[in-house]
């Protein structure tokens, strides 16, 4: 939605902007006094399986650009899956609907895993460029397509490129779900208010320096080509989780599998979750079970 010249923002009455923050906005924090068994800290790892959509939702449909994606789902997601079992760890899925139906072993393997399976997109849309019937109906259709292919019906979303429109949360509400993980107001989880109203759903906050993605993503025709040594991203997540585990709070981590599944990448997050498992005090949890232990705790 454009601001024309008789609507700029440095005109707006007082009620224009109020009205824009509180369509959606952070209400109590559901940081608890403990997590589960008395631990410090707790660790939600995410995993966004979006493997070929990126390149398809923007319609680049060149064997070279969906290779890169296809990397993710036939080499990323094996070894992701082979560390979390050797670490013990759970951790939540999220996948659009294409990239679940272009790979429907995967989202069974996930869930006989024990793994949750959560929401995000249709084709990794780009939400806020949606008209709210479309958002609505990709949103349900992708829920349908996600429980007909892994057996449970996911109860979290995480819309894609955590592109969160004013319309989102009415969805979220409407579609029954328990979570949302687009949001950034808080490191530690929050209750979202509708117009000042709480609404009884949970936001698992996420944050682009916890995310892989822009660290290490490169646009071969852009200018632009952030890289970044891995260990040096390590130190930067380990800090997180340090302080996440300092004010007893959430640690949780965005990951790609067509991103972080490489050779060169994979050893950070050996060594990451070596570090958490270095302590005795930490519950490992999936988005799901942060959202439903924080609601009643
Ligand atoms: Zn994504």
């Amino acid at each position: 939605m454009g601001v024309t010249r008789d609507d700029e923002p440095w005109r707006w009455p007082d009620e224009v902007w109020r009205a824009h923050l509180d369509r959606v906005r952070a209400g109590r924090s559901l940081k608890p006094a403990a997590w589960p068994g008395g631990a410090r800290v707790a660790v939600a790892l995410s995993f966004d399986s979006d493997h070929e959509t990126i390149p398809l939702r923007d319609g680049q449909t060149s064997p070279g650009q969906l290779a890169q994606g296809e990397y993710g789902a036939r080499a990323g997601v094996p070894r992701i899956l082979r560390l979390l079992e050797r670490h013990g760890v759970p951790a939540t899925f999220f996948m659009p609907a294409v990239s679940a139906l272009a790979h429907p072993a995967e989202v069974r393997a996930y869930a006989d895993a024990g793994h949750e399976v959560a929401a995000h997109g249709w084709i990794h849309e780009r939400t806020t460029t949606l008209p709210a019937n479309a958002e609505r109906d990709l949103a349900a259709r992708a829920l349908d397509t996600l429980e007909r292919l892994c057996g449970v019906r996911p109860v979290g979303i995480r819309t894609p490129s955590w592109d969160f429109s004013p319309d989102t949360l009415d969805i979220v509400r409407d579609l029954g779900l328990r979570y949302d993980s687009s949001l950034m107001a808080d490191d530690d989880p929050y209750e979202i208010l509708a117009d000042g109203t709480p609404t009884g759903v949970v936001e698992i906050p996420v944050e682009w320096i916890r995310d892989d993605a822009p660290y290490f993503v490169m646009d071969r025709f852009g200018s632009a080509r952030p890289y970044a040594m891995p260990r040096d991203v390590l130190k930067i997540w380990r800090d997180e989780f340090d302080g996440a585990r300092a004010e007893g709070g959430l640690f949780q981590l965005t990951l790609h599998p067509h991103v972080i599944g490489h050779r060169s990448r994979m050893p950070i997050i050996d060594e990451l979750l070596t570090h958490i498992r270095s302590h005795a005090d930490v519950w490992y949890a999936t988005h799901a079970q942060v959202a439903e232990y924080v609601r009643n705790s």
